[in-house]
This record gives C-alpha cells, sequence and structure tokens, in this order.
C-alpha cells in the first residue's frame, strides 16, 4: 500500500504503532519498523534524557527502519524536564517526533530546525487544524474508542476520519479502535492515510509487558475499559479492573475529586509493576475499545501482515464487487 504517510515516513506499510507508557521501549518498537510499520519509543518511559539517549542507541541496533519518539505533553505525578528530553530526541539524530497531549508549538522550532516530521496526537478537529497551522506535518486523530486519553468531547472516529478529510490538508492517520484489516480498510475509506495502533500492539510476542496482562485482554470484551478522571478533565480510558472501579467509585462521591484522592492508586509505578509482575489489581493500564476485537497474541510481523492482506481482500474483492 502506498499513502502520503508511507511516503512522508518511508515505511512499508501504513501502520504505525502508538507511544504507550512503559511498553514502547526498544524491543517493541524496533519488532514493528521490522516488520514494516513505524515503531514508536516512549520518552518519558525513560527516567531520564539520558536514559532516552541510551535506548534511541539501542533500538538502533535493533534495526536498520525508522522509528520515532513520542513525547507526551500532560500533567504528571513529577515535574517533567520537557526541554531536555526534546534536545535528547534531537541530538540523538531522530527525523519523526510523535507529540501528545498538550500543544506542541513551544517544542516545534527545535524540531523544525532539526528536520524533524512532527505527527501530533489530537482528539478534536480544532485541534487537529491548530497543529496543522502551527506547522506540525502530519495528526494522528484519535477517537473516543482509543486508550489513554481521548479528550473530553466523546466524538467517536466514524465522525472525526471523515471531518479530518474534509477539513485537513496534511495527512493524518485514524487512532483508536483499529487493530484489524477491516479498520484499515474503513481508516482509508473515510479518509485517513493509515493507522495508528496501541492497545493492538500490546497483545503480540514481543510487548514487553507480562503474559497475564495479554491474555486477559485476549478475554476481554469491547465493555471491559472504563474512564476515569472524567472528574478533573484529564479523562483516561484504562482496563476495566478493580483498581480502575475503586477510582470511579471515588469520583461519583460527592464534591469536587482532588487528584490526591486518587494518586496513590493510579501512579505510573504501579502500572509498570502490574506489566512487570502480571499482578492485574496492582495499578491502572490503559486498554482501547479494540480489546473486544482480539483475541490472539501474534508476533508484530505476523499481525502488521494479516492486517494488509485482510485490508487488501476487503479493498479489491468486496468493494469492488459491490460497485461492479
Ligand atoms: P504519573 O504517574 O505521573 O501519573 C499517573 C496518571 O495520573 C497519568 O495518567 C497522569 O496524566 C495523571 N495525573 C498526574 N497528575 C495529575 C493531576 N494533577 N491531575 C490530573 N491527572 C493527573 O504518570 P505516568 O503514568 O508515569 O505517565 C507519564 C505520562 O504519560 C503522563 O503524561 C501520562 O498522562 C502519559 N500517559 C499517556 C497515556 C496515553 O494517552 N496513552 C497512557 C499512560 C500515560
Amino acid at each position: 500500500m502506498r499513502t502520503r504517510i508511507t511516503e512522508l515516513l518511508s515505511i512499508e506499510h501504513p501502520i504505525v504503532q502508538g507511544g504507550m507508557q512503559w511498553v514502547g521501549i526498544a524491543e517493541m518498537a524496533s519488532a514493528v519498523s521490522n516488520a514494516g510499520g513505524l515503531g514508536i519509543l516512549t520518552g518519558l518511559t525513560q527516567p531520564s534524557p539520558e536514559d532516552l539517549v541510551n535506548e534511541i542507541k539501542r533500538c538502533r541496533e535493533m534495526t536498520d527502519n525508522p522509528f520515532a519518539v513520542n513525547l507526551t505533553i500532560l500533567p504528571t505525578i513529577k515535574p517533567i524536564p520537557y526541554k531536555e528530553y526534546a534536545q535528547a530526541i534531537v541530538d540523538s539524530g531522530i527525523k519523526i517526533v510523535e507529540t501528545a497531549g498538550r500543544n506542541p508549538e513551544p517544542f516545534l522550532p527545535l524540531f523544525k530546525s532539526a528536520g524533524i516530521k512532527v505527527i501530533h496526537k489530537c482528539t478534536s478537529i480544532r485541534h487537529a487544524l491548530k497543529a496543522e497551522k502551527i506547522g506540525c506535518d502530519m495528526v494522528s486523530v484519535d477517537g473516543f474508542e482509543c486508550a489513554g486519553h481521548p479528550g473530553e468531547d466523546d466524538v467517536t472516529n466514524m465522525i472525526l476520519l471523515p471531518l479530518a478529510a474534509k477539513r485537513l490538508k496534511i495527512p493524518f492517520l485514524a487512532s483508536g479502535g483499529l487493530g484489524d484489516g477491516k479498520g484499515l480498510a474503513a481508516a482509508l475509506a473515510m479518509g485517513a492515510d493509515g493507522i495508528n495502533m496501541g492497545t493492538r500492539f500490546m497483545v503480540t510476542k514481543e510487548a514487553p509487558i507480562h503474559e497475564k496482562v495479554k491474555q486477559k485482554m485476549v478475554e476481554a470484551t469491547e465493555l471491559d475499559t472504563s474512564l476515569i478522571y472524567r472528574t478533573l478533565s484529564n479523562t483516561a480510558r484504562v482496563f476495566k479492573n478493580s483498581v480502575a472501579q475503586q477510582v470511579i467509585e471515588i469520583e461519583s462521591r460527592p464534591g469536587k475529586t482532588q487528584f490526591e484522592d486518587l494518586q496513590s492508586l493510579v501512579q505510573g509505578a504501579k502500572g509498570r509493576e502490574l506489566f512487570d509482575t502480571g499482578d492485574l489489581d496492582k495499578g491502572i493500564w490503559s486498554a482501547g475499545m479494540i480489546v473486544g476485537l482480539i483475541d490472539d497474541i501474534p508476533s508484530c510481523h505476523e499481525l502488521i501482515s494479516r492486517i494488509v492482506a485482510e485490508a487488501e481482500e476487503i479493498i479489491k474483492r468486496r468493494l469492488i464487487e459491490a460497485v461492479s
């Protein structure tokens, strides 16, 4: 398949891995890039900018193909030295960056002067238009189905993607609710130039998380995610476990919720422990509605090949037959 995204990013297939906290390390990103997609290292998964430099080096030893780095700008428990992370990305010679969360404008002069292509992740058309205006090269349009932070508008990709096609000039990826060839064909039909998948890549052989977490997502249905932090306007879609239910219970109490009421339950360090140990109620973990469509644990190569083959089959046969 050739789209504006495969051309701009110099990748074989129009499939990009989402920048997932604790998951986007060299093993994950290189597996996706080696399979012809675009792998992404998650910047803040590395405890310091120096560690990120080392992780980029490690990833380069594992793949000759392009890969990107994600920089997420959202509220965090500990302050993050964003400028130093951005400089580490530039100094390491990275050529593609995925930004997410807040407006990436303060970082664009640095990235652009280094010839970096910037993909900004947006949960609304107004944010996508803003990203286009400030000079982002492409956007990733994140529908309500997605894992992690879907924003506060609750608009699904069936609406967001055609709107993006209508209003944007720059190429865009569909993100949220994608995990198979039907999704890829549908995203292309709605005007996207490719897809971004997070949750689906968590359930692959190479994802650096405990088998129990992967198995739980294989067993899950489309009803097994929860929205937390709604009361804080920092909504996150996570797997529906006992901790997510406790968070929702605290948020439903009368009066304003303070983040401090939730902090001990949701801190990222506990999510990391959950991924390492397979203790499914240790903390929270991001998961999208696509868990309802995941029923195996393939390698990244098997997964990407199968998605592309299924999408091609739909386009070449089913859709052609429908109009012939
Ligand atoms: P962390 O341990 O600092 O915080 C845990 C969670 O609490 C995060 O979701 C964070 O956004 C939220 N949070 C922290 N302080 C808050 C506040 N004052 N008000 C409201 N919410 C608050 O974060 P982490 O788990 O180490 O993650 C690091 C970064 O990666 C954060 O910016 C986080 O949002 C982001 N992240 C993004 C995704 C995603 O969208 N896919 C998933 C996980 C983490």
